[in-house]
C-alpha cells in the first residue's frame, strides 16, 4: 500500500480523498494556490505545498510544480481528483516517468477515452449503441453540416476536449449550422485548448443515465448501478441520484453490461464512469469520465463501497475483493451540489466570506465540503463549494430528508443555489420522477419564485 499521497486538487474533492486517506493511515500532503492558503484541505493534510498564484494555469494546472512537490515530499502516488490534472493524459504519463503512481488509468486509456470523439468511435466498434452522429471528429464546419443533413435536425455540435457543459451548441437548422458550429468551436478553444468537434443528433428530453464501474489491473470489471444525473442546468448536473426511480431490472442489467463492455474493451483501469442518454427504454452512450465523479457519492450510499479506497487500492495493485453478484444496492440517495452562486441573479458566481455555517445531520445525512465558518470562496475558481447527501429506504423517504436538511442548513455570507434545488424536490415532477434533461430550462421560472 502507498506510504504517502499528494492530492493533486481543491476544495471538497481534495477534503474528500484526505479523509480517505486518514481512515486508511496514509500520510496526505496538500498542494495549494496562494489563493487557498487558508483552505481547509490544506488544513487537513499531513503536509501541504504552495504550487503557484491564484490562477489554475500557475497552480492547479502547473504540471512541473506539482510532480517536484511530490518528488520533494517523497509521495509515492498522486490523486487528481476531478477538473484540473484528472483527465490529462500527458500528466497521468509524466507521473508515470517520474516513478509516481497516478491514481487513475494509464495516459493511453485517459488518451482513447477521455477524447469523445475517440471514445465514440471506439464504442462503435465495441458494439455499444451511441447516439447516431459523426464516426469520430469533423475536419469542418462543411463535414460537419454534410453529416447533419444525414443524421437530420436538431443535432448537437459538441467539442472533444469537453466537459463540465461546456462547448456544445445545439443546432435547430442547417441556417444556423455554421454560427452554432463556430461559436461551439470558440468556446472549446478557449476553455480547453482544443477545437476539435464532433457531431450528434440532439436527442429531445432524455434522461442522463450513467453507470459507475470499478475496474482492476487484472481485468476484473464490475458496475455499481447507475445514477440519474438528468437534473442539469446548461447541461451541468445540479441534482443526481442513485438508483434511477423509473428504470426496470432488465434494463438497468443490460445498460450495465455495456458499461462493463465499455471498460473491458478500452482495457480500462481504476474508477470511471459510462455515460448514457435513455430515452424510451434505448440507451446511447455519449462519453466515458476517465476520474472520479462529483457524484460518486449516491452510488456510496447506496452500494457501501468507498469508491475513493479503491481507487486507491486499484492503483497500490490490489485485485477487486467482490464480483458482480456480490453487488447489493440499498435503498435510495440523493445529492444536491452545493454551488456559491445567485439563481436569482441568472446563477452569477457569489464569491465571499462564509459568516455563518451551520451543518444539517444525523442518520442518513452527509455533508462532503470544504466550507467552514470564516473561510472564503475564491472568485478564482469553480463555484461547486459542497454537497448535501442523504440516504433512506426509499425514493419518496429520502426526498423528505433532503428538504429537511435543507431547510436546516444556514449558509450566510454567500449565496448558494441552495433554495433553487429546495423547490425542484417539491416540483410534482420531480417527486414522480418524470423527469428528464430538458427540466429545470422547462420550469425556470416556476423555480425560481420559491423562497425558503
Ligand atoms: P461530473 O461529470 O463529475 O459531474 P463535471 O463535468 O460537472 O463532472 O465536472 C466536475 C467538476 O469539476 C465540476 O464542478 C466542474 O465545473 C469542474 N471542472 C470541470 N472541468 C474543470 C477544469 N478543467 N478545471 C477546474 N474545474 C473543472
Ligand atoms: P460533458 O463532458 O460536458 O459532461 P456530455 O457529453 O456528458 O458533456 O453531455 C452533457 C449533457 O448534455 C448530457 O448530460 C445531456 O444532458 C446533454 N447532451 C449531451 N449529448 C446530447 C445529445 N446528443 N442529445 C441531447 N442532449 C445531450
Ligand atoms: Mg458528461
Amino acid at each position: 500500500m502507498f506510504h504517502k499521497i499528494l492530492i493533486a486538487n481543491r476544495g471538497e474533492i481534495a477534503v474528500r480523498i484526505i479523509r480517505a486517506c486518514m481512515q486508511e493511515e496514509i500520510e496526505t500532503v496538500a498542494v495549494y494556490s496562494t489563493a487557498d492558503k487558508e483552505s481547509i484541505h490544506v488544513q487537513l493534510a499531513d503536509e501541504a505545498v504552495c504550487i503557484g498564484g491564484p490562477s489554475s494555469m500557475d497552480s492547479y494546472l502547473n504540471m512541473q510544480n506539482i510532480i517536484s512537490a511530490a518528488v520533494n515530499t517523497g509521495a509515492d502516488a498522486i490523486h487528481p481528483g476531478f477538473g484540473f490534472l484528472s483527465e490529462n493524459s500527458k500528466f497521468a504519463s509524466l507521473c508515470k516517468d517520474c516513478g509516481i503512481v497516478f491514481i487513475g488509468p494509464s495516459g493511453d486509456v485517459i488518451d482513447k477515452m477521455g477524447n469523445k470523439a475517440m471514445a465514440r468511435e471506439i464504442m462503435i466498434a465495441a458494439g455499444v449503441p451511441v447516439v447516431p452522429g459523426s464516426e469520430g471528429a469533423v475536419e469542418s464546419v462543411f463535414a460537419g453540416m454534410i453529416v447533419a443533413k444525414e443524421i437530420g435536425y436538431p443535432v448537437l455540435i459538441k467539442a472533444s476536449a469537453g466537459g463540465g457543459g461546456r462547448g456544445m451548441r445545439v443546432a435547430e437548422s442547417e441556417e444556423v449550422f455554421k454560427n452554432a458550429f463556430e461559436t461551439a468551436q470558440l468556446e472549446a478553444r478557449n476553455a480547453f485548448g482544443d477545437d476539435t468537434m464532433y457531431i450528434e443528433k440532439f436527442v429531445l428530453d432524455p434522461k442522463h443515465i450513467e453507470f459507475q464501474i470499478l475496474a482492476d489491473k487484472y481485468g476484473n470489471v464490475v458496475h455499481l448501478g447507475e445514477r440519474d444525473c438528468s437534473i442539469q442546468r446548461r447541461n451541468q448536473k445540479v441534482i443526481e441520484e442513485a438508483p434511477c426511480g423509473l428504470i426496470s431490472k432488465s434494463l438497468r442489467d443490460q445498460m450495465g453490461e455495456a458499461a462493463i463492455k465499455a471498460a473491458k474493451f478500452s482495457n480500462y483501469e481504476n474508477a470511471g464512469t459510462i455515460e448514457f442518454l435513455l430515452s424510451e427504454d434505448e440507451f446511447y452512450f455519449i462519453e466515458m469520465n476517465t476520474r472520479i465523479q462529483v457524484e460518486h457519492p449516491v452510488t456510496e450510499m447506496i452500494t457501501g463501497i468507498d469508491i475513493v479506497k479503491e481507487q486507491i487500492k486499484i492503483a497500490a495493485g490490489l485485485q477487486l475483493s467482490y464480483k458482480q453478484s456480490d453487488i447489493e444496492f440499498n435503498g435510495h440517495a440523493i445529492e444536491c451540489r452545493i454551488n456559491a452562486e445567485n439563481p436569482k441573479l441568472n446563477f452569477r458566481p457569489s464569491p465571499g466570506t462564509v459568516s455563518l455555517l451551520h451543518v444539517p445531520g444525523g442518520f442518513g445525512i452527509r455533508f462532503d465540503s470544504a466550507l467552514y465558518q470564516g473561510c472564503t470562496i475564491s472568485p478564482f475558481y469553480d463555484s461547486m463549494a459542497g454537497k448535501l447527501i442523504v440516504h433512506a429506504e426509499d425514493r419518496q423517504s429520502a426526498i423528505r430528508k433532503m428538504r429537511s436538511a435543507i431547510e436546516e442548513i444556514i449558509i450566510e455570507g454567500i449565496e448558494t443555489n441552495l433554495s433553487f434545488s429546495y423547490a425542484i424536490l417539491h416540483s410534482r415532477e420531480f417527486i414522480e420522477g418524470k423527469f428528464n434533461t430538458g427540466f429545470v430550462a422547462k420550469n425556470l421560472e416556476k423555480l425560481l419564485e420559491t423562497d425558503i
